[in-house]
């Protein structure tokens, strides 16, 4: 009989890492919240060869200050959550403290950083696989961070494999998941560029700091896309059932529980719009997630009017932290939500009401 043994330290590391980074989706999903969580108004994204030979993410964030030098890449450590308890009111999109130290694992991974106070001069951070400060240099830069993940998956071989092999559908998910977050940020600049392996650079889409999710989606997918679209803005409002417990119950003073869903949605009339792209976004309270059943509720009520295409969504669905959790899998895009039926009955009725409104059955 085979001893029952420890698997040794850095095999364990090896083994959470895939699957924290599982993708090229993962590593700019992680980067990019990481430089939200850190109140960065800029951010520029710049992948080189698509992302298989770097891809770097440059923020004008807080930074990282020299006392965190030594931790920050290290598994489990955060400066976002302390107790399981916080999770019910969490804020900031990252909390396992795992994306750096995974990234160290599967990756040449370096870090840039400057606090306001130290600009033009910032610090160069370098680090070991298991995520342990390997050394640090000083280099000009200015405030906030740039994190620099080069080949990716190299010690890895059949997935690094498989991301060249699956390059093109991979990017197509990488500038899509980009587009999400590009749209629902507002005040947020952000860039998004490319350099072919011997070509030059080319800027994919920029946002410019926008007011409105609605200009940055003429900044993202064009004016013509926007002109097919009308706004989504529906308030579901659940009665409180006999089993439910005393925290998931709203604020409100008549015990309701209070969704709201926003964004635009394309305009269910056949022969109109029909270069609206094939795209269907959904968030929750800002944070981009598959949510496969409210997407089919749409998709049924649309179908009704229009069943030729499939509608253009994008949909925030706003509400209590309460009535979530997004701990469900490590890349955190499965979002449990509360219950869901009751929920998608009301958008279901409601969002025919929309459609039967007059404003949105005419054309203007
Ligand atoms: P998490 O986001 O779950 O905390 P990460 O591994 O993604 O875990 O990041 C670890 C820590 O590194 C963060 O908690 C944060 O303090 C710091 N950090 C990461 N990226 C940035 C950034 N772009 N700007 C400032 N701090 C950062
Ligand atoms: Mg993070």
């Amino acid at each position: 009989m085979a001893t029952i043994k420890p698997i040794d330290g850095r095999s364990v590391h090896q083994i959470q890492s895939g699957q924290v980074i599982v993708d090229l989706c993962s590593v700019v999903k992680e980067l990019v919240e990481n430089s939200l969580d850190a109140g960065a108004t800029s951010i520029d994204v710049r992948f080189k060869n698509q992302g298989l030979d770097s891809i770097e993410v440059q923020d004008n964030g807080d930074g990282i200050s020299p006392q965190n030098y030594e931790t920050v890449a290290l598994k489990h450590y955060t400066s976002k959550l302390s107790s399981y308890s916080d999770l019910e009111t969490l804020q900031t999109f990252g909390f396992r403290g795992e994306a750096l130290s995974s990234l160290c694992a599967l990756s040449k991974f370096s870090i840039i950083t400057c606090l306001a106070a130290d600009a033009p001069k910032g610090t160069k951070l370098e680090f070991e696989e298991s995520g342990k400060l390997k050394g640090t240099s000083t280099i000009a830069a200015q405030k906030g961070t740039t994190v620099t993940v080069e080949n990716l998956f190299n010690n890895l071989p059949v997935r690094r494999r498989e991301l060249e092999r699956n390059i093109k559908r991979e990017w197509g998910r990488v500038t899509g998941v980009l587009g999400q977050y590009a749209c629902i940020q507002t005040g947020i600049k952000f860039s998004v560029s490319q350099q072919a392996a011997k070509g030059k650079k080319t800027t994919l889409f920029a946002t410019k700091g926008n007011r409105t999710t609605r200009d940055n989606i003429v900044n993202v997918f064009g004016a013509k896309t926007l002109a097919a679209l009308v706004p989504l803005e529906l308030t579901l409002e659940l009665e409180p059932t006999a089993g439910q417990g005393r925290k998931l119950v709203s604020k409100g003073d008549d015990g309701k529980t209070q969704i709201r869903v926003v964004g635009h949605i394309s305009r269910p009339l056949s022969g109109e719009g029909r270069q609206t792209p094939d795209r269907q976004m959904f968030f929750v309270n800002a944070r981009p997630c598959g949510l496969p059943q409210v997407s089919r509720a749409f998709n049924e009520v649309y179908k009704t009017y229009n069943a030729s295409q499939s509608p253009f969504i994008f949909a925030n669905i706003e509400l209590d932290t309460h009535l979530y959790d997004v701990n469900v899998s490590p890349d955190k895009r499965t979002i449990l939500l509360h219950d869901q039926t009751r929920m998608l009955e009301n958008l279901k009725t409601d969002l025919i009401a929309l459609f039967e409104s007059q404003e949105y059955t005419v054309p203007v």
